[in-house]
């Protein structure tokens, strides 16, 4: 994810989108970098570092007039955060420059039929790519560039919304969207192009927003002319009036990042799976685990360390991998693990898991184990992160950046990651059948749209959220896969409602838990059917004779919970295995809604911090 910004009128360009930049940073904010026509030559500037560090250096290095340019403020996902990498990008002539929002999941086979061709490039990003692809079908085909991205749009695979203009050409820039947002503002005789319409608020009300696979040329003093990517057949251009405020439009009309986050869970999963998962020829392709098999089918064992949510996850994975890959799993605590003297050796290997790929006691615990001869594999979100750097190989979760300091995207997403590798080395080892393999490649695409479904019940769970907010205690029960989900779920709880929760596996309750219940107590309880079904709904008889209430989270036409239970949440039916991804949502809406109505501070909740850099 990223920020783009663009302009084209009559006023100098560089203010605008250098403030556009700025309001959309909350999209990303690893490097940043503008491109100016001012009016004989392309200037451009880029840098790692956020807005500001641009804006610093910026103006030393180049002039800035000119009243057409390009701007961008990145969040890797193809190459680290460093100058070079940053956008906007040439293409190999100098003639055209490029900011884009996105992944291009083909951009390796296309890479090297363009170094065939010769073509050089400077960067590790899949954006230089395009640039280069538009710039060959422009000499080959003898086409301008709107028709030259239109064509070359066609031969990529992925998500993008790009803005790309000629410097031979300095009266228009294209722009297209897949995916990826684009909002086009319409000012007297100017155009402002951006990810969303936070940088042109204060310029125009009238906005055009993409559709997917729609392209569009703005010209200076001209109509915006839309056309379909596909046929390029023209589209009646369609114009808003804004009524949003700036705070709502960063929170894409969410009143928190986290509800939006927990929003773009479906989208994020599908990032995350995106020119991994290929479905229809049957393989998982994740370059970190592919040029590391060995090391991956030699090891004696997994150790997961991790903290907080992301240790959750990491928990998760020891179902997946054991179940799957019979690979024995261990999962730390990365602040237990690596005072604690723990046996390692170089038959282990070892998956670091942190969101910001920053959190000190995971550092810490790395390094321990590479000292002792372990490779290390990391799954973190941020590109170029300090555990991106240390580890020896890994899988970003390319979750986008999450703000809300309650962990939301960035669990499912590493999960999803998780996933994927317990299955890759499954088929590797041969640990499942092809057709079980093939099922679960199946059933993980359709992951995205059950999630999507789950996310209907919002409403419902709100109202649920209303009976129980002024409660003391809270207790969460599953079993299997979902136990750790019911560990996430108390933790979200507590993150950000401050409401003492605690979870645990649904039949260790007998051993402890089950003296606080009473008919005071709300339990949520994770049934779906998949999963020790029979023995969850006993532990559900076993609360209920204690009266107390029940929540129970279960699959779609459950009939056996319904009756016992107090209320019941819904989530579409999937593979055991995959279950955390949906079951995992309601816990989320719940959690939040409570917040919300406790009037607590749901993006920073009190004492916590989104990235934990102190040990
Ligand atoms: N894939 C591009 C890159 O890594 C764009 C990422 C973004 O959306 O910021 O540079």
């Amino acid at each position: 994810m990223c920020g783009i910004v663009g302009y084209i009128g009559h006023r100098e360009a560089y203010p605008i989108i250098l403030k556009g930049l700025k309001r959309l940073e909350y999209r990303g904010y690893d490097s940043a970098g503008i491109a100016l026509y001012d009016g004989s030559d392309i200037k451009l500037s880029k840098t790692k570092g956020k807005v500001a560090d641009l804006e610093a250096r910026l103006e030393k290095e180049i002039t800035t007039n000119g009243t057409l340019g390009i701007g961008h403020t990145r969040w890797a996902t193809h190459g680290v955060p460093n100058d070079i990498n940053s956008h906007p990008h040439y293409s190999n002539s100098g003639n055209l420059v490029i900011i884009h929002n996105g992944i291009i999941e083909n951009y390796e086979s296309l890479k090297k039929e363009l170094i065939k061709r010769g073509y050089t490039f400077k960067s590790d990003t899949d954006t230089e790519v395009l640039v280069n692809l538009i710039e060959d079908v422009m000499k080959k085909e003898n086409t301008k560039l709107g028709k030259a991205v239109q064509i070359a749009l066609n031969q990529v695979v992925g998500a993008y919304a790009i803005a790309v203009f000629d410097k031979n050409k300095p009266n228009e820039i294209v722009v297209a969207r897949l995916g990826s947002p684009l909002a086009i503002g319409i000012g007297d005789d100017e155009f402002f192009i951006a990810s969303d319409a936070s940088p042109f608020l204060e310029y125009t009300k009238n906005a055009i927003y993409l559709e997917d696979e729609e392209m569009a040329i703005v010209r200076r003093d001209k109509e915006v002319k839309i056309r379909k990517i596909k046929d390029d057949s023209p589209v009646a251009p369609y114009m808003q009036e804004l009524q949003l405020n700036l705070e709502q439009i960063e929170k894409g009309g969410y009143d928190h990042f986290m509800l939006k986050e927990i929003y773009e869970q479906p989208r994020a999963i599908l990032d995350t799976f995106r020119g991994r998962l290929r479905t229809n020829e049957a393989i998982i392709k994740m370059s970190g685990v592919e040029d590391n098999m060995k090391k991956f089918l030699n090891a004696d064992r997994i150790i997961v360390v991790a903290c907080g949510t992301s240790w959750h996850a990491g928990l998760v994975s020891e179902y997946i991998f054991e179940d799957l890959a019979r690979i024995p799993v261990e999962v730390e605590y990365a602040s237990e693990f690596r005072y604690r003297n723990p046996v390692i050796t170089e038959k282990d290997l070892v998956i670091a898991i942190s969101q910001s790929g920053e959190t000190a006691d995971t550092l810490a615990a790395i390094k321990l184990a590479k000292s002792k001869g372990a490779f290390v594999f990391g799954v973190c979100n941020v590109v170029g992160s300090s555990i991106a750097r240390e580890t020896d190989a890994g899988a970003y979760t390319h979750a986008g950046p999450e703000i809300g300091v309650a962990s939301t995207k960035a669990f499912t997403t590493q999960i999803t990651v998780l996933t994927l590798i317990a299955l890759r080395l499954a088929r590797a080892k041969g640990t499942i059948s092809s057709s079980d393999y093939r099922h679960h490649l199946i059933e993980l695409e359709l992951i995205p749209s059950k999630v999507e479904k789950v996310l209907k019940s919002d409403d419902y769970v709100k109202t649920i959220a209303n009976i129980y907010k002024d409660v003391k205690n809270f207790l969460y029960l599953g079993r299997g896969y979902n136990f750790p989900v019911a560990l996430e779920g108390a933790l979200k709880l507590k993150e950000i409602s401050y409401i003492h929760a605690e979870g645990y596996p649904a039949a260790e309750m007998k051993h402890g838990p089950i003296a606080l219940i009473d008919e005071n107590m709300p339990i949520v309880v994770i049934a779906t059917k998949k999963g020790h079904y029979d023995k969850v709904v006993s532990n559900i008889q076993e609360i209920k004779s204690r009266k107390g209430k029940i929540i129970g989270i279960v699959t779609e036409g459950d009939q056996q919970v319904k009756e016992l239970a107090d209320h019941v949440i819904e989530v579409p039916e999937t593979l055991e295995s995959l279950s955390p991804l949906v079951t995992t949502i309601p816990l989320q809406l719940l959690s939040y809604h409570i917040a919300v109505m406790l009037n607590k501070n749901v993006d920073q909740p009190r004492n916590l911090a989104k990235s934990v850099t102190v040990e």
